[in-house]
């Protein structure tokens, strides 16, 4: 019995800039006895589905972005004879559309860490269930990654996993409400050995592919104090002592290495904890800036972040301790007019941040956001080809709108060319030039010029452009940043690594 785990993408770029994780983990799941499984990353290749033999089974990983891929295959793979397992968060939150659309035998929801085995094994018994609960394991019972099984020069940065769940409730988020609001943190050991694991084949740069690795805020120790029975508060102490823990480890790595993470704004407000991120070489974090406006704020669920000028300062400290910032803006908030475009562009430059993304407002499965829209279609939702917009993720790519929230001032159209042009304003190549000062030396600014052109070219022109010979063309750009670029990002291989001791 072959075991195929297959991370289903429309396009591929023969070369990947964060290795998808799950894939790996899962091979280490696998139990040995069925022998290592074919590891097929779409993002990279597209699957050969002649591939596929009667007996083999198919474990397919989907979110809602590759859900329709991910059914194409499942049912190809059917048609051929294998067994079909989906997984992933889009096969947690629709099971029932997985199997009618997917061709699916078998449904594994929540972690598959543990659970994924179980289902194999009863594959090769013949008493396959229809659905497995993998719920949310505990941090000690994550799963290492097999990066062993890892193909030669594919990936320009790795990711390791150090915390699981987010104690936030942004409302167009899916993270608290699958993965948990109680932090689920791995132990210091494991992370460890799996980056010195990494570095030992030469990855140098690391993505901590964590949900929020900020996940105790200095707020939240002040709230749990005023309650007179402190058990949280001890219990948030302890999380907070274990972050810092693993930052010291960290700290004696390799000095070049170079961490980058998911963090909220909160952590500005903690010098002690960016400190200690500096001496771990956590050079860079995403941060959900999301809107520039109190209002903006307040319809998505976020009044913890600032505005304002109190805002452009807020994001300078984290550069000011060594990390630099990825940015994240929504646009198409109710509360968002034309001017808006502007001043969040204005405060992205003001506020030195060194990466940004502006992402259109999008009712993702899973999320508050989609809950209430979905309600306000009722029984009768608009449809294309026949597909409810409420199902906008079968509809295909090529018909599928852009933006799909009523905007009260602006029409769809509108919000995504202005979008596009704060794209266009961020990432134009004398800004980016300017930007890069902040590496030092020549192939380190020519490494960032690269990676700014990447990131804007597979973000804004392939996700938001209406224009189809603008989306291949980026595409066509794409692929041919990626391959200087994964050499710049290669690091020597360090085989003798020794785990730093505790
Ligand atoms: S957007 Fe970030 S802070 Fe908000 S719930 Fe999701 S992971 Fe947490």
């Amino acid at each position: 019995m072959r075991v195929f785990l297959v991370n289903p993408s429309e396009t591929a770029y023969g070369i990947a800039v964060i290795t998808p994780r799950w894939l790996f983990v899962l091979a280490a799941a696998t139990p040995g006895r069925f022998g290592d499984p074919i590891l097929v990353d779409e993002t990279l290749d597209p699957f050969d589905l002649t591939r596929i033999a009667p007996g083999d089974v198919v474990g397919i990983g989907v979110h809602t972005g590759n859900a329709l891929r991910g059914y194409m295959i499942g049912n190809a793979a059917r048609a051929a004879g294998a067994t079909v397992v989906f997984g992933g968060i889009h096969a947690t939150l629709f099971p029932e559309e997985v199997r009618a659309r997917g061709g699916a035998h078998a449904v594994v929801r929540g972690d598959g860490d543990q659970v994924w085995g179980q289902a194999l094994d009863d594959c090769a018994a013949g008493t396959l269930k229809p659905q497995y609960e993998g719920g949310k394991v505990d941090g000690d019972s994550f799963v290492p990654a097999r990066w062993d099984l890892m193909p030669e020069g594919k990936y320009m940065w790795a990711s390791v996993q150090t915390v699981r769940g987010c104690p936030k409730h942004c409302s167009f988020c899916s993270v608290w409400r699958t993965d948990g609001q109680e932090p689920r943190m791995r132990t210091v050991d494991a992370v460890i050995n799996e980056i010195v694991q990494l570095r030992r084949k030469g990855f140098r740069f690391i993505a901590l592919a964590d949900d929020n690795f900020y996940p105790v805020a200095l707020k939240d120790l002040e709230q749990a104090d005023r309650r007179e029975d402190k058990t949280r508060l001890h219990e948030l102490q302890e999380l907070r002592a274990e972050r810092f823990d693993l930052m010291a480890r960290m700290a004696k790595l390799p000095g070049d290495s170079i961490f980058f993470t998911q963090i909220t704004m909160e952590a500005a407000e903690d010098p002690e904890f960016l400190d200690a991120m500096r001496k771990a070489n956590i050079k860079g974090a995403l941060v959900g800036v999301e809107a520039v406006t109190p209002e903006g704020l307040k319809h998505i669920y976020k009044d913890f972040n600032l505005v304002g000028e109190a805002l452009a300062e807020r994001l300078r400290t984290f550069k000011e301790h060594g990390v630099h910032v990825l940015g994240s803006f929504i646009f198409g908030l109710p509360s968002d007019r034309p001017q808006t475009f502007d001043a969040t562009a204005e405060l992205a430059e003001r506020a030195g941040i060194t990466f940004a993304q502006f992402v259109m407002l999008t009712p993702f499965p899973g999320t508050l956001d989609f809950d209430k829209w979905e309600k306000s279609h009722g029984d009768t939702p608009p449809t294309v080809d026949g597909i409810p917009l409420t199902r906008h993720w079968l509809i295909p790519i090529a018909k599928r709108p852009k933006y799909y929230m009523p905007h009260p001032t602006m029409t769809p159209d509108e919000v995504r060319q202005r979008t596009q042009a704060v794209w266009d304003r961020f990432y134009s190549l004398p800004v980016v030039w300017k930007r890069s000062q902040v590496a030092r030396g020549i192939k380190s600014r020519i490494a960032f010029v690269l990676i700014s052109k990447l990131y804007r070219q597979m973000y804004a022109n392939t996700g938001i452009a209406t224009d189809s010979a603008r989306q291949s063309r980026a595409n066509r750009t794409a692929r041919l940043i990626l391959k200087p670029l994964q050499r710049l990002f290669v690091g020597r291989p360090l085989p003798d690594l020794q785990v730093p001791a505790a």
